[in-house]
Protein backbone atom coordinates (compact mmCIF):
# COMPACT_ATOMS: atom_id res chain seq x y z
CA UNK A 1 0.00 0.00 0.00
CA UNK A 2 0.66 3.42 -1.09
CA UNK A 3 2.45 5.75 1.87
CA UNK A 4 -0.41 7.89 3.00
CA UNK A 5 0.58 11.48 1.92
CA UNK A 6 -1.87 14.33 2.43
CA UNK A 7 -1.94 17.75 0.54
CA UNK A 8 -3.90 20.79 2.79
CA UNK A 9 -5.96 23.16 1.22
CA UNK A 10 -6.07 26.35 3.66
CA UNK A 11 -8.69 28.61 3.59
CA UNK A 12 -9.54 31.66 5.43
CA UNK A 13 -13.49 31.46 6.10
CA UNK A 14 -15.57 28.76 4.30
CA UNK A 15 -19.25 28.08 4.82
CA UNK A 16 -18.32 24.52 5.48
CA UNK A 17 -14.77 22.49 5.15
CA UNK A 18 -17.16 18.94 4.60
CA UNK A 19 -19.20 21.20 1.73
CA UNK A 20 -16.22 22.67 0.34
CA UNK A 21 -14.30 19.17 0.04
CA UNK A 22 -17.44 17.36 -0.85
CA UNK A 23 -17.06 19.73 -4.42
CA UNK A 24 -13.06 19.03 -4.79
CA UNK A 25 -14.11 15.06 -4.33
CA UNK A 26 -17.05 15.34 -7.04
CA UNK A 27 -13.90 17.04 -9.20
CA UNK A 28 -11.35 14.42 -8.84
CA UNK A 29 -9.78 15.49 -5.78
CA UNK A 30 -7.14 12.41 -4.27
CA UNK A 31 -7.57 10.75 -1.44
CA UNK A 32 -5.58 12.48 1.50
CA UNK A 33 -6.88 16.16 0.38
CA UNK A 34 -7.40 17.96 3.43
CA UNK A 35 -9.22 20.97 3.85
CA UNK A 36 -8.62 22.78 7.04
CA UNK A 37 -10.57 26.81 7.50
CA UNK A 38 -10.11 29.51 10.07
CA UNK A 39 -13.41 29.70 10.31
CA UNK A 40 -16.65 28.06 9.07
CA UNK A 41 -19.68 30.41 8.92
CA UNK A 42 -22.32 27.40 8.57
CA UNK A 43 -20.17 24.82 10.42
CA UNK A 44 -22.39 21.96 10.70
CA UNK A 45 -23.02 18.97 12.66
CA UNK A 46 -24.93 15.69 11.94
CA UNK A 47 -28.95 16.48 11.02
CA UNK A 48 -27.76 19.81 9.95
CA UNK A 49 -26.99 20.81 13.61
CA UNK A 50 -24.87 24.03 13.70
CA UNK A 51 -21.80 23.78 14.71
CA UNK A 52 -19.98 26.67 16.21
CA UNK A 53 -16.93 27.58 14.51
CA UNK A 54 -15.79 30.82 15.61
CA UNK A 55 -12.50 32.18 13.67
CA UNK A 56 -9.21 31.36 14.84
CA UNK A 57 -10.66 29.74 17.77
CA UNK A 58 -10.67 25.87 16.85
CA UNK A 59 -9.42 23.34 14.02
CA UNK A 60 -12.01 23.09 11.49
CA UNK A 61 -10.89 21.17 8.73
CA UNK A 62 -12.12 17.88 6.56
CA UNK A 63 -9.97 14.88 5.10
CA UNK A 64 -10.85 12.79 1.85
CA UNK A 65 -10.87 9.27 1.55
CA UNK A 66 -11.29 7.10 -1.29
CA UNK A 67 -10.97 3.28 0.44
CA UNK A 68 -12.88 1.09 -2.04
CA UNK A 69 -14.53 -1.34 0.85
CA UNK A 70 -18.45 -2.05 0.90
CA UNK A 71 -20.92 0.53 2.40
CA UNK A 72 -21.48 -1.48 5.36
CA UNK A 73 -17.65 -0.68 6.77
CA UNK A 74 -18.87 3.02 6.98
CA UNK A 75 -19.03 3.14 11.02
CA UNK A 76 -15.26 1.93 11.05
CA UNK A 77 -14.76 6.26 9.51
CA UNK A 78 -15.99 7.82 12.88
CA UNK A 79 -14.55 5.30 14.95
CA UNK A 80 -11.24 5.76 13.87
CA UNK A 81 -11.05 9.29 13.39
CA UNK A 82 -12.19 9.43 17.39
CA UNK A 83 -9.55 7.46 18.19
CA UNK A 84 -6.76 9.50 15.99
CA UNK A 85 -7.64 12.41 17.67
CA UNK A 86 -7.77 10.97 21.30
CA UNK A 87 -3.60 10.20 20.57
CA UNK A 88 -3.13 12.89 18.91
CA UNK A 89 -4.47 15.04 21.71
CA UNK A 90 -3.09 13.00 24.27
CA UNK A 91 0.79 13.31 22.22
CA UNK A 92 0.47 16.99 21.62
CA UNK A 93 -1.36 18.52 24.72
CA UNK A 94 -1.11 16.15 27.38
CA UNK A 95 -4.74 15.87 27.55
CA UNK A 96 -6.93 12.58 28.01
CA UNK A 97 -10.14 13.24 25.37
CA UNK A 98 -12.66 10.82 25.80
CA UNK A 99 -15.57 9.79 23.37
CA UNK A 100 -19.01 10.04 23.80
CA UNK A 101 -20.92 7.76 20.93
CA UNK A 102 -21.28 8.26 18.18
CA UNK A 103 -19.41 10.78 17.41
CA UNK A 104 -18.51 13.59 20.01
CA UNK A 105 -14.85 14.15 21.63
CA UNK A 106 -15.38 15.30 25.44
CA UNK A 107 -12.95 16.04 28.44
CA UNK A 108 -14.91 15.62 31.93
CA UNK A 109 -18.00 15.05 30.10
CA UNK A 110 -17.67 18.39 28.21
CA UNK A 111 -17.73 18.43 24.26
CA UNK A 112 -14.45 19.87 23.15
CA UNK A 113 -15.16 18.21 19.54
CA UNK A 114 -17.40 16.56 17.42
CA UNK A 115 -16.70 14.21 14.01
CA UNK A 116 -18.97 14.88 10.90
CA UNK A 117 -17.84 11.76 8.72
CA UNK A 118 -20.33 11.77 4.94
CA UNK A 119 -19.93 9.44 2.43
CA UNK A 120 -20.61 8.91 -1.38
CA UNK A 121 -21.67 5.27 -2.41
CA UNK A 122 -20.83 3.65 -5.85
CA UNK A 123 -23.32 0.69 -6.01
CA UNK A 124 -22.56 -0.63 -2.29
CA UNK A 125 -19.04 0.32 -2.02
CA UNK A 126 -17.75 3.87 -0.81
CA UNK A 127 -17.28 6.26 -3.59
CA UNK A 128 -15.64 8.41 -0.81
CA UNK A 129 -15.69 9.42 2.81
CA UNK A 130 -15.10 12.88 3.71
CA UNK A 131 -14.11 13.10 7.50
CA UNK A 132 -15.16 16.46 9.65
CA UNK A 133 -13.35 17.50 12.44
CA UNK A 134 -14.11 20.80 14.77
CA UNK A 135 -12.14 20.52 17.62
CA UNK A 136 -12.25 23.80 19.95
CA UNK A 137 -8.94 24.97 21.17
CA UNK A 138 -8.53 28.33 22.23
CA UNK A 139 -12.08 28.90 23.19
CA UNK A 140 -12.81 30.12 27.21
CA UNK A 141 -16.03 30.40 28.17
CA UNK A 142 -17.45 33.14 26.86
CA UNK A 143 -16.42 32.32 22.86
CA UNK A 144 -19.26 29.97 23.23
CA UNK A 145 -23.14 30.68 23.19
CA UNK A 146 -24.69 30.71 26.29
CA UNK A 147 -27.06 27.75 25.99
CA UNK A 148 -23.60 25.57 24.77
CA UNK A 149 -21.27 27.10 27.19
CA UNK A 150 -22.26 24.90 30.33
CA UNK A 151 -21.55 22.06 28.63
CA UNK A 152 -18.62 23.06 26.40
CA UNK A 153 -14.88 22.98 26.90
CA UNK A 154 -11.89 23.61 24.83
CA UNK A 155 -8.15 22.24 25.13
CA UNK A 156 -6.97 25.80 26.65
CA UNK A 157 -10.06 25.72 29.46
CA UNK A 158 -8.99 21.96 30.41
CA UNK A 159 -5.20 23.03 31.19
CA UNK A 160 -3.97 21.58 27.98
CA UNK A 161 -0.07 22.78 26.46
CA UNK A 162 -1.53 24.03 23.41
CA UNK A 163 0.37 24.29 20.61
CA UNK A 164 -0.72 26.00 17.33
CA UNK A 165 -3.25 25.06 15.16
CA UNK A 166 -0.77 23.96 12.32
CA UNK A 167 0.94 21.53 15.02
CA UNK A 168 -2.56 20.11 16.07
CA UNK A 169 -3.20 19.32 12.43
CA UNK A 170 0.22 17.90 11.69
CA UNK A 171 -0.06 15.77 15.09
CA UNK A 172 -3.78 14.05 13.91
CA UNK A 173 -2.60 13.63 9.96
CA UNK A 174 0.85 12.05 11.63
CA UNK A 175 -1.34 9.30 13.65
CA UNK A 176 -3.79 9.28 10.73
CA UNK A 177 -2.21 6.52 8.82
CA UNK A 178 -1.72 4.18 11.63
CA UNK A 179 -5.77 3.67 12.07
CA UNK A 180 -6.52 4.22 8.65
CA UNK A 181 -3.95 1.97 6.70
CA UNK A 182 -3.84 -0.29 9.12
CA UNK A 183 -7.19 -1.49 9.50
CA UNK A 184 -8.98 -0.04 6.44
CA UNK A 185 -9.14 -3.68 4.87
CA UNK A 186 -9.22 -5.55 7.23
CA UNK A 187 -11.81 -8.41 8.02
CA UNK A 188 -12.12 -8.07 11.79
CA UNK A 189 -11.93 -4.50 13.22
CA UNK A 190 -11.50 -6.07 17.16
CA UNK A 191 -8.50 -4.30 18.00
CA UNK A 192 -9.96 -0.99 17.06
CA UNK A 193 -12.87 -1.65 18.47
CA UNK A 194 -11.48 -2.54 22.16
CA UNK A 195 -9.09 0.37 22.09
CA UNK A 196 -12.29 3.08 21.13
CA UNK A 197 -14.49 1.10 24.18
CA UNK A 198 -11.33 1.95 26.53
CA UNK A 199 -11.79 5.70 25.47
CA UNK A 200 -15.38 5.90 25.70
CA UNK A 201 -16.71 7.40 28.27
CA UNK A 202 -20.06 5.58 29.02
CA UNK A 203 -18.84 2.72 28.60
CA UNK A 204 -21.02 0.19 30.81
CA UNK A 205 -23.14 2.94 31.93
CA UNK A 206 -26.61 3.71 31.78
CA UNK A 207 -27.80 5.72 29.26
CA UNK A 208 -30.64 7.41 27.27
CA UNK A 209 -30.65 6.66 23.52
CA UNK A 210 -32.71 9.64 22.14
CA UNK A 211 -34.12 8.32 17.90
CA UNK A 212 -37.05 10.60 17.12
CA UNK A 213 -39.57 10.83 19.60
CA UNK A 214 -38.77 7.28 20.54
CA UNK A 215 -36.35 7.03 24.24
CA UNK A 216 -34.60 4.24 25.07
CA UNK A 217 -32.82 3.75 28.30
CA UNK A 218 -30.50 1.23 28.93
CA UNK A 219 -26.90 -0.10 30.11
CA UNK A 220 -24.23 0.76 27.17
CA UNK A 221 -22.28 -2.00 26.33
CA UNK A 222 -19.84 -1.21 23.92
CA UNK A 223 -19.72 -2.26 19.98
CA UNK A 224 -20.52 -5.09 18.15
CA UNK A 225 -17.92 -6.16 15.50
CA UNK A 226 -19.87 -4.36 12.98
CA UNK A 227 -18.77 -1.31 14.49
CA UNK A 228 -22.54 -0.46 16.32
CA UNK A 229 -23.30 0.32 19.39
CA UNK A 230 -24.42 -2.05 21.22
CA UNK A 231 -27.34 -1.16 24.27
CA UNK A 232 -28.71 -3.60 26.73
CA UNK A 233 -32.32 -3.14 27.72
CA UNK A 234 -33.39 -5.76 30.71
CA UNK A 235 -31.16 -8.37 29.04
CA UNK A 236 -31.74 -7.98 25.29
CA UNK A 237 -29.52 -6.36 23.24
CA UNK A 238 -30.53 -3.48 20.64
CA UNK A 239 -28.29 -1.92 17.60
CA UNK A 240 -27.24 1.17 17.87
CA UNK A 241 -26.85 3.06 14.78
CA UNK A 242 -24.43 6.12 14.29
CA UNK A 243 -27.41 7.48 12.34
CA UNK A 244 -29.68 10.10 14.35
CA UNK A 245 -29.67 9.19 17.88
CA UNK A 246 -28.74 11.05 20.69
CA UNK A 247 -26.81 9.51 24.14
CA UNK A 248 -26.66 10.88 27.31
CA UNK A 249 -25.95 9.29 30.42
CA UNK A 250 -28.14 8.87 33.07
CA UNK A 251 -27.97 8.48 37.00
CA UNK A 252 -29.81 4.86 38.04
CA UNK A 253 -33.45 5.47 38.30
CA UNK A 254 -36.26 3.79 38.81
CA UNK A 255 -37.80 2.91 34.46
CA UNK A 256 -34.00 3.46 32.99
P1 LIG B 1 -25.30 15.35 21.25
O1 LIG B 1 -24.72 13.97 21.16
O2 LIG B 1 -24.65 16.22 22.27
O3 LIG B 1 -26.79 15.35 21.26
P2 LIG B 1 -24.65 15.47 18.60
O4 LIG B 1 -23.63 14.40 18.61
O5 LIG B 1 -25.94 15.15 18.01
O6 LIG B 1 -24.89 16.09 20.00
P3 LIG B 1 -23.58 17.01 16.59
O7 LIG B 1 -24.74 16.92 15.71
O8 LIG B 1 -22.40 16.24 16.21
O9 LIG B 1 -24.01 16.74 18.02
O10 LIG B 1 -23.13 18.52 16.80
C1 LIG B 1 -24.07 19.57 16.85
C2 LIG B 1 -24.41 19.96 18.26
O11 LIG B 1 -23.24 20.20 19.04
C3 LIG B 1 -25.16 21.27 18.30
O12 LIG B 1 -26.55 21.05 18.20
C4 LIG B 1 -24.76 21.91 19.61
O13 LIG B 1 -25.56 21.41 20.64
C5 LIG B 1 -23.37 21.37 19.85
N1 LIG B 1 -22.28 22.30 19.43
C6 LIG B 1 -22.24 23.14 18.35
N2 LIG B 1 -21.07 23.76 18.26
C7 LIG B 1 -20.32 23.33 19.30
C8 LIG B 1 -19.00 23.61 19.73
N3 LIG B 1 -18.17 24.42 19.09
N4 LIG B 1 -18.58 22.98 20.87
C9 LIG B 1 -19.37 22.14 21.55
N5 LIG B 1 -20.63 21.82 21.17
C10 LIG B 1 -21.10 22.40 20.04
Amino acid sequence: MAAWTSKIIFLPSVTSTNDYLKEKARCGAEEGTVVWAAEQTVGRGRQNRHWESRPGLGLYCSILLRPQEPFSRLPFYTLFPALAVVEAMEACCNLAVQIKWPNDLVIKKSKMGGILTEASLQGNNLHYVIIGLGLNVYHQESDFSPSLAPHSTSLAREGGRIADLDSLLQEILQVWPHYYQQHHLLPSLVDLIEKWENHCNHMNRRVEVKEGNTIRCGLFAGLNSDGFGRLLIDGTEVTLAQGELSLREVKDVAGC
